[in-house]
């Protein structure tokens, strides 16, 4: 059981990443991010107490809330009950049925047609430590997914936002910008939140546009490969790759994809991983 601390008369599972947004600028802010989503469907992750749920509740044709919290949602949905478009589940983000949530329902189609979901919409202040778990997660499922407006660690957000070349740049990067559009929206401290966390925070955006056709390379296969190629941070590129390849074919694939020996991982751009991956 996570340990729990009484905070006034509420009562507040730090284990379960607990910091309820309480600043009314940044709500209407993370709202606007999402652009008009009116007529679509929205899940929320992590809604808390609300500050999110109720504006989006407004909105939405369809709202999904996950909240683990099993006091906090039987109040979600006493609060929204009579909301007919507000369904709040109390569930693990990381483990609820997506395909159960989302995929049309047998016998909705014809066979052999191919159908167009409109996409639904991901909001969340979601607790920091699952945070790359549930982007993998996202990801994986993401032919459900449009657009995901998440509150993160800053940290985190400026290593997914990085750019090839910088010290931030890893394999976080490198994977969020291969199935998406990355933005980081606007930070916020510690005191936009109750009790504050002992992090800074922001606000990045995700625009799910998966580059696989584009780089011409088979999604698991690229995607192990870029691990390979940051596994260990102080190694060269070469140096990680050679635990799988032999040095001939490392220096024929170097040279054929104009990328030098001493290389690091977080130098090549992801057109040029995928160069190499392709010369491999
Ligand atoms: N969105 C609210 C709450 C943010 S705190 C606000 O901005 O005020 C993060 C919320 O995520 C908490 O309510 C916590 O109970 C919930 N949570 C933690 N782990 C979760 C998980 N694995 N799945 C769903 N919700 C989770």
């Amino acid at each position: 059981m996570p340990k729990v601390v009484t905070a006034g008369k509420r009562t507040i599972k730090p284990k379960l990443g607990q910091h309820f947004l309480s600043d009314a600028g940044a709500v209407a802010q993370i709202i606007n991010a999402l652009g008009d989503f009116s007529g679509k469907t929205v899940l929320e992750i992590g809604p808390g107490k609300g500050v999110l749920t109720a504006p989006l509740a407004r909105k939405a044709r369809r709202l999904i809330a996950i909240e683990l919290d099993r006091v906090l949602s039987a109040q979600l949905r006493m609060r929204f009950a009579l909301l007919s478009n507000v369904e709040i589940i109390e569930a693990d983000v990381l483990a609820v049925d997506f395909d159960g949530l989302f995929a049309p329902k047998p016998g909705s189609t014809r066979p052999g047609m191919e159908i167009v979901h409109d996409p639904v919409e991901v909001v969340g202040n979601i607790p920091y430590y699952i945070t790359s778990e549930l982007l993998l997660r996202l990801f994986a499922y993401r032919k459900y997914f449009g657009t995901l407006v998440l509150m993160v660690q800053e940290e985190v957000a400026d290593r997914i936002t990085a750019k090839a070349g910088k010290s931030e740049y890893g394999i976080f990067s490198a994977t969020a910008q291969l199935y998406a559009q990355v933005e980081k929206l606007f930070s916020l401290p510690p005191s936009a939140f109750t009790p504050p966390p002992k992090v800074d925070s922001a606000v990045i955006r995700l625009t799910i546009a998966p580059r696989f056709e584009e780089l011409n390379v088979p999604e698991k296969e690229f995607v192990d490969f870029l691990r390979l190629s940051f596994a260990q941070k102080r190694k060269t590129l070469w140096n990680n790759l050679k635990d799988k390849y032999s040095s001939d074919h490392l220096r024929s694939a170097f040279d054929a994809a104009k990328v030098k020996s001493t290389a690091r991982a977080e130098e090549l751009s992801l057109e040029k991983s995928a160069a190499l991956f392709r010369a491999l």
